[in-house]
């Protein structure tokens, strides 16, 4: 399967890249085993691409602008993978994105690599296999790895969490209702776009207005850096995804952006500081699992779980109670 992913020719190696993101999904044991040593053979060809996520609402435009841009960044001589994180899909089994008739030219050109989100399991889950699958597309040869997510849930800070740099698409409407953005995303957005420019172009001059400013005052809270040029500072502009108006600006501020991150230093950081936050947090998910399966603390929960609702005992103490009882269960158990 690793050999199929860096070589052969393109049908063998989608094969294997499907072969080995099917394997990296499976929750069984022995899979996961398999899945932990496939991703550690992958991982030296690995972080050459560039990650853009891509989020907004549905409806604002996400595929239509997805095709469009793959097909411009093909034209330019790069291979473009397209994930998805849909928290839908661990809800009810449905996929909101991802679906490839969604992208119809880009879904069947031999230089594009569509994914739909994994389904099943709760967002971490969803999350990590697309990150996993981030690093198949990578070691595949993928340049450019598009990673999409719709504008509900925590779904945007997992696709944050694991892009260079994370794209926000607005309606033109937006700045009438700045309220209605999501608190926190715009702080996470490193370039808002400003899709459907055609239908309205006075309000999407509006709410370019809008949100610039509102993107000056968030940067009034940034660092010393931002401010002077060496770092980032947060970009807005208008498109227009159906004609493809304001592509090729679009790509030229993502190299731009990518130039400077790369040159101070951030690009690297942010990786890092990606890696190290997903760490945990899997480390987090995976302690929890263990401990609510753990048969003395699934013994001795129902009992204080019923003190502390009946304020019978505190809260912490409960939960230092059931910690010694994990921990020394832990002590004996080599598996735990
Ligand atoms: P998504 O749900 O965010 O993926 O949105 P879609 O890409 O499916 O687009 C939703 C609708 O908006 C479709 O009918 C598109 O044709 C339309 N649309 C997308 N981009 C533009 C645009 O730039 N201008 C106009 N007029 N319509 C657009």
């Amino acid at each position: 399967m690793f050999a199929g992913i860096l070589e052969g020719n393109a049908a063998q190696q989608r094969r294997a890249m499907a072969k080995s993101i099917t394997l990296l999904e499976s929750t069984r044991a022995d899979h996961r085993a398999q899945g932990d040593a496939l991703l550690t053979q992958l991982l030296p060809h690995t972080g050459k691409a560039f990650r853009l996520g891509i989020s907004g609402v549905p409806g604002v435009g996400k595929s239509t602008f997805i095709e469009t841009l793959g097909l411009y960044l093909i034209g330019q001589g790069h291979r473009v993978a397209v994930l998805t994180i849909d928290p839908s899909s661990s809800v009810n089994g449905g996929s909101i994105l991802g679906d490839k008739t969604r992208m119809e030219q880009l879904s069947v050109h031999e230089k594009a690599y569509i994914r739909p989100s994994p389904s099943g399991g709760n967002l971490g889950g969803v999350a990590e296999k697309t990150r996993e699958a981030m690093l198949v597309c990578e070691a595949a040869g993928y340049d450019v790895v598009i990673v999409e997510t719709v504008g509900v849930g925590q779904s945007e800070t997992a696709a944050w969490g694991m892009t260079d740099m994370f794209v926000l698409l607005q309606l033109p409407n937006a700045g009438d209702d700045l309220q209605a953005i999501k608190k926190g995303v715009m702080e996470m957005a490193d370039f808002v776009v400003i899709n459907k420019a055609d239908i309205d172009a006075k309000a999407a001059t509006r709410a370019e207005a809008q949100i610039t400013s509102s993107l000056r005052l968030l940067a009034l809270h940034g660092s010393a850096e931002q401010h002077d040029g060496r770092h980032w500072s947060p970009k807005v502009m208008q498109i227009s995804a159906l004609n493809g108006t304001g592509v090729d600006a679009f790509w030229n501020t993502v190299q731009a952006y990518q130039q400077l991150q790369s040159g101070n230093g951030q690009l690297h950081k942010r990786r890092q500081k990606q890696a190290m936050t997903w760490m945990w947090e899997r480390i987090e998910t995976g302690l929890k699992q263990a401990f609510r399966q753990q048969a003395d603390v699934q013994a001795l929960l129902p009992q204080l779980q019923t003190q502390v609702l009946d304020g019978q005992l505190a809260a912490s103490t409960a939960a230092r109670q059931l910690l010694d009882v994990y921990a020394g269960a832990a002590a004996t158990n080599p598996q735990l």
